[in-house]
């Protein structure tokens, strides 16, 4: 039984998460999403919003989700995870990618990194852009899951 933490601030939760999870439930038994409580990165959504939308996207029983604060190594230990998934869209996610996988091999040697690529039509998405386009009233329909249009509609007052 090998359980894969997926961890992130799904700010929101966006067409290329969803790419990773499904990946991911390919390789892993369980995948645990935790949602970063991040206050000081100013997110759109609380943590509660947050996790309200994965959980309505999420469809698979062997995928959990839930909430973290502190060091994410400690999370892992504590989930009985030996496996961190990342997202690896484009060579600029690289340098943090790979700082953050040393620092988190270095706390913690037994938990593993890997990373995922999803489809090519997603690689150019992120949780910042979509708000963006949102806020400026485009249409991130093809980008989003529905209940994430309707969210972000709510909190910028526009219908996509
Ligand atoms: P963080 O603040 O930890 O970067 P994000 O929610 O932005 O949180 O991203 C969480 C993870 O999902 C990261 O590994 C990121 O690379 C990955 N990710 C984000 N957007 C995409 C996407 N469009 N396709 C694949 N992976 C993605």
């Amino acid at each position: 039984m090998v359980t894969a933490i997926f961890p992130g601030s799904f700010d929101p939760i966006t067409n290329g998460h969803l790419d990773l999870i499904e990946r991911a439930l390919k390789m892993f038994d369980k995948v645990c999403v935790a949602v970063l409580v991040n206050a000081s990165k100013n997110p759109l959504f609380s943590i509660e919003e947050r996790m309200e939308m994965m959980r309505t996207c999420m469809t698979s029983p062997r995928v959990e989700v839930s909430s973290f604060r502190g060091l994410l190594v400690d999370f892992a230990r504590d989930h009985d995870a030996k496996v961190l998934v990342r997202g690896l869209r484009a060579v600029s996610d690289f340098e943090y990618e790979l700082q953050m996988a040393m620092m988190n091999r270095e706390l913690s040697p037994e938990l593993e990194t890997v990373f995922l690529m999803p489809k090519t039509v997603y690689s150019y998405l992120s949780s910042r852009l979509v708000k963006e386009v949102a806020r400026l009233g485009g249409d991130v329909s093809k980008l989003v899951p529905e209940i994430v249009v309707r969210e972000l509609a709510g909190k910028y007052g526009k219908i996509s």
